[in-house]
């Protein structure tokens, strides 16, 4: 356990409030700094936990938390993350995902702050020539949302050479799942990745899944990803604030299973978790989606010790279903 808060931005959004989640149960300091765009304040749960709407660029408001809280470290989430939306309104993400933080990181200089634990995406590697992925892939992003993740990477390289801030870059791949009780989970509008997709289409709050392309060179001719649970995500967070809060250099990691699932294993995975048929539609390719998209994890277990624990994608969707299919229907009401 180290001394001192932690700031985390973006807390209240899908992957932020389950990490909030973990870090408070252990015990530590968090102030959590989110405009509720697209985050939910009651995802926070825990009384323990300072909620502080704002943005992450407005500079008096970071000056303010800093000169209040001498915070020992810094975990941001706080982000866009709709490929689509990048691709029509790039400007949106730069200025959100690449300028915004800027400010975040002129405060942590001002004020002595060097370490910084950054949700980086698998998107910074684009189309892969090889897979699994690890972190020796080039970084050839194919979208505006993965360049502006890509150019904080590199933003936070050059802080550690100017004044030694030291950061963990962790690129997530697929997120999913929800926590196992079902107090927090996933709530997105518009909601577009594909278990909670699948999900709707049961609970009629969507209509049939579209499967966006059967002709891939996979097994089933459907795109192979890799599905991360939100906790172990969680898990890994804290395992990289302990690191670096003990002296541990600067880390770029893959945070994945290793393992690749098809988009209709996850629709079969649906019907065996809920008994349901899903209603499904075959459609067209998506425009910038790779066929198979696996993570290399082994760097993030060297030098963390960090490794998945939900390895079985039925314990995943179980755990999303029980938040979508819970009493607030899978809804924050604020
Ligand atoms: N997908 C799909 N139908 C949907 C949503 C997603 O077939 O309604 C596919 C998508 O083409 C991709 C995979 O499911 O191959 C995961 O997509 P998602 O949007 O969840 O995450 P991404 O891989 O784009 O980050």
């Amino acid at each position: 356990m180290q001394e001192g808060a932690i700031l985390i931005t973006g807390g209240a959004g899908y992957i932020g409030s389950h990490t909030v989640r973990l870090l408070s149960s252990q015990r530590r300091k968090i102030v959590v700094l989110d405009n509720l765009v697209y985050g939910h304040r009651d995802a926070i749960i825990d009384d323990q936990v300072e909620f502080v709407k704002g943005e992450v660029g407005d500079k008096e408001l970071l000056k303010e938390l800093f000169s209040r809280h001498a915070f020992a470290a810094v975990v941001h989430f706080a982000a866009y993350a709709y490929v689509g939306e990048s691709v029509q309104n790039p400007l949106k993400y730069y200025r959100n995902n690449t300028s915004e933080p800027l400010a975040l990181l002129d405060t942590m200089q001002d004020f002595g702050c060097k370490v910084f634990v950054f949700s980086s995406t698998c998107a910074t590697y684009g189309v892969p020539e090889v897979v699994p992925i690890n972190e020796n892939t080039v970084q050839s992003p194919i979208n505006a949302y993965g360049r502006s993740k890509l150019m904080l990477e590199w933003i936070l390289a050059d802080c550690e050479t100017a004044w030694g801030l030291r950061s963990a870059c962790l690129r997530y791949f697929n997120a999913s799942g929800c926590a196992e009780d079902g107090r927090i989970g996933e709530d997105h509008d518009p909601e577009t990745h594909l278990i909670p997709r699948v999900l709707m289409a049961l609970t009629g709050e969507a209509g049939p899944v579209e499967i966006f392309g059967t002709d891939y060179p996979t097994p089933d001719g459907t795109c192979i990803r890799d599905y991360i649970h939100v906790n172990d995500l969680a898990t890994a967070h804290a395992k990289a604030l302990d690191y670096l809060q003990t002296g541990g250099a600067s880390l770029r990691v893959n945070l994945g299973t290793g393992k690749g699932v098809s988009v209709r294993e996850i629709i079969s995975a649906v019907e065996a978790v809920t008994g349901q048929s899903v209603p499904v539609i075959e459609g067209q390719r998506r425009a910038g989606d790779p066929a198979q998209l696996v993570a290399d994890p082994s760097l993030a277990s060297d030098i963390l010790g960090w490794r998945a624990e939900h390895l079985d994608i039925l314990q995943t969707v179980r755990s999303a279903w029980s938040w979508m299919n819970g009493p607030t229907k899978g809804r924050y009401s604020s």
